[in-house]
């Protein structure tokens, strides 16, 4: 490692006491339930800067990152362009409320990337998005009920905080309290990969389902890619009983390919959901579809949906600048070659060690379990050692490698990585799973 001390120094007094002080006025100390270290135990590091593929703390140390801001990160942190584009649109005007000529461009850019999508409506957060679909399909075919899968998540709109995955997961609330009955009996429950469970709700449902709300590749259970078949079967089904398929690309879309996993599969689902990586950083997300599904929205139709910093000329700025970088020739090849690299060697390291270890990727998407058995849908992640991937978590932040602070997450790796970080990382997961051994 060029700068910063690994293993030796584990002092985090400065993080410590703004923890603590953090923890006086926000709640749990966070403003994300995940940031607050509750799955791994130990102290959250606070971040003073990022930049390309490293956080520094405010304790001097430095970490390759492995989580990006959850996904956003794909350019690698400050990016220079990415940078100057957001201090350019601010010298303009933070928000306008009122219409900016970035909103068009990046809204042609991204639907140029999604087949059979015509018009899109920018917000401010997934949840956002997810919430606005669902409401969105629920006009469109009249209908209540959803099916959403065990372990995949949508955000925390009420209905879609059902069996919800990484954060409710790891805290051990598998559903939300203050959701009315009323509203989570409308969530129908399937496990992932799991298509004969949804052509049995649609047997007992028949015309009751508005729609099928999935990810594509699952990455708040860890990373859990689809079955062969599985999405396929998910169109079929949803066609022949008149449901919506909704694809939720918020982690996905601009992060496993260009475009997402719809483009990587060939299923084109009836609403996409977007975020993290179209925003680069920036509080930006998005739903899209066919133009008249999309015309229910308002103010082309009666479904409402609105928001005060909705395609603010920042927001916009930043996306288009990172989409711009990600359109570059071979950039999805080359993360995918990066963390095919990383996972390769974190499971032979693991099989070195003596520790099983599942490990998978997909473009710039990547994630471990500790398990013998493959992982395939909730109850396999849930089978996975949670207790030594917090020890595992913690021998890699000693080492300084800052991976997800929970089991039920995926890791994401930049454009700004080479292949000494990923070396440096297959170095420190040798050692840490030697030391969670036992
Ligand atoms: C992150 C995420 C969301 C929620 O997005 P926020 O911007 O955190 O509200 C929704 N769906 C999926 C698949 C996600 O990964």
């Amino acid at each position: 490692m060029t700068s910063s001390q690994p293993a030796q120094s584990p002092k985090v007094t400065g993080s410590a006491e703004a923890f603590e002080r953090a923890s006086r006025v926000l709640v749990g100390g966070v403003n994300s339930p995940v940031r607050a270290f509750g799955a791994v135990g130990g102290t959250p590091r606070f971040v003073d800067h990022a930049a390309g593929p490293f956080i520094h703390d405010i304790d001097g140390r430095r970490y390759i990152d492995l989580v990006g801001s959850w996904g956003p990160a794909i350019v690698g942190h400050a990016h220079p362009e990415v940078v100057a584009a957001v201090q350019n649109a601010a010298e303009k005007g933070l928000s306008f409320g009122a219409c900016c000529e970035a909103e068009t461009e990046l809204a042609e850019l991204i639907l140029s990337a999604l087949p059979g999508h015509e018009k899109i409506r920018f917000v401010n957060s997934g949840s956002e998005a997810v919430m606005s679909a669902m409401r969105l399909i629920r006009a469109a075919t009249g209908r209540s009920r959803i099916v959403k899968f065990t372990g995949n998540y949508h955000g925390h709109a009420d209905s879609l905080l059902v069996a919800a995955g990484s954060g409710a997961a790891t805290h051990g609330v598998p559903n939300s309290a203050g959701v009315p009955d009323s509203t989570a009996s409308l969530t129908l429950l399937a496990p992932y990969n799991d298509a004969d469970a949804v052509e049995k709700l649609f047997e007992t449902y028949r015309d009751e389902i508005a729609g099928v709300l999935v990810e594509p590749v699952a990455g708040n259970m860890g990373f859990v890619p689809p079955d062969d078949g599985f999405l396929e079967s998910l169109r079929a089904l949803c066609d022949q009983n008149g449901a919506k398929l909704v694809f939720d690309e918020v982690m996905t879309g601009f992060r496993v390919g260009w475009g997402g996993y719809q483009v990587i599969s060939g299923i084109q689902p009836d609403v996409t959901c977007l975020g993290k990586v179209i925003g680069g950083g920036m509080p930006v997300a998005a739903f899209a579809g066919s133009a008249s599904l999309m015309d229910w929205i308002s103010p082309a139709g009666p479904v409402y949906q609105s928001g005060t910093l909705s395609g603010n000329p920042v927001g916009m700025a930043a996306g288009l600048a990172t989409l711009n970088l990600c359109r570059a020739d071979g950039f999805y090849e080359s993360l995918d070659r990066l963390s095919r690299r990383l996972m390769d060697g974190m499971r032979e390291a693991a099989r070195d060690a003596g520790v099983p270890l599942q490990a998978g990727s997909l473009g710039g998407m990547a994630g471990v379990f500790f398990s013998d058995q493959p992982v395939r849908n909730f109850d396999d992640a849930r089978a996975a050692d949670h207790d030594r991937y917090g020890r595992f978590f913690h021998a890699m932040l000693d080492r300084g490698v800052w991976l997800p602070p929970a089991g039920y997450e995926a890791c994401f790796v930049s454009a700004a990585h080479t292949d000494a970080e990923i070396d440096q990382v297959i170095a420190a997961a040798a050692e840490s799973f030697r030391a969670v051994a036992t």
